[in-house]
């Protein structure tokens, strides 16, 4: 029985860089399962396919970009992640890449073509799996699944510092206005709604620094 730890919460709430070091701490794999909506975003742009919501509500449009889902061609390789033969390492991170997972990842034809991708990556000696729904869908099974959340000035602030470190520029404004447009259709769609899943414990780093939180996960991992 291989042992998962599930991070899951809304947009900037830090799950990626508390999940990340949970892992290189207890020597465990690591999903980022946020990178593969954005990818699937990325490849639907590639091929053409209209992603905007509305184009995205026609049965035909989300049976495509089911499809494409089911064949992503993505592999990672020390650090780099491609996408066919091109590197979208860096493009991969942006807010529009951002946006465009979260349109995609309402479509549930998406989010079945990526179940077993997913599930793929608990291999010895353990998993940390970060996203939205790794608790509630993907690892139901969890020994332990944290909901992680902070208030939405944080979550803004912490966007910027990231988006600032890649050299784009935003106005915090824009930031929470986008954080909220995200959440809202993670929290509305009718596929694997974003919410705590059962037994999650909740933790609110807004007034925590990372040591803080990855000192609390661990207490309650060796509890
Ligand atoms: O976490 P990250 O910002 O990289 O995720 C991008 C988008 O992918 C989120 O806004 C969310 O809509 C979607 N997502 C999801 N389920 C996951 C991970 C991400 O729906 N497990």
């Amino acid at each position: 029985h291989i042992p998962v730890l599930c991070i899951d919460g809304p947009s900037a709430s830090g799950k990626g860089t508390l999940a990340a070091e949970l892992a290189a701490r207890l020597g465990y794999h690591l999903l980022d399962s946020g990178l593969l909506y954005r990818l699937v975003g990325l490849a639907a742009e590639r091929a053409g396919l209209d992603t905007a919501a509305a184009a995205l509500q026609q049965p035909q449009q989300a049976a495509a970009l089911g499809r494409l889902a089911q064949q992503l061609l993505v592999r990672f390789e020390q650090g780099r992640v491609w996408l066919g033969h091109e590197d979208v390492t860096d493009e991969v991170r942006s807010e529009a890449a951002g946006m465009a997972a979260s349109r995609v990842a309402v479509v549930p034809e998406v989010r079945a073509a990526l179940l077993d991708l997913q599930r793929n990556f608990r291999r010895l000696p353990g998993l940390v799996a970060d996203g939205r729904d790794m608790g509630s869908v993907i690892f139901p099974d969890a020994a332990l699944k944290v909901y992680l959340t902070a208030s939405a000035a944080q979550r803004a602030q912490r966007r910027l510092w990231q988006l600032q470190e890649r050299g784009e520029s935003a106005t915090i404004k824009d930031l929470l206005a986008d954080l909220e447009a995200r959440d809202e259709r993670d929290r509305s769609r009718s596929a694997a709604p974003l919410k705590p899943a059962e037994g999650a414990l909740l933790l609110d780093n807004s007034a925590l620094s990372i040591e803080q939180s990855v000192q609390q996960v661990l207490d309650w991992w060796q509890a």
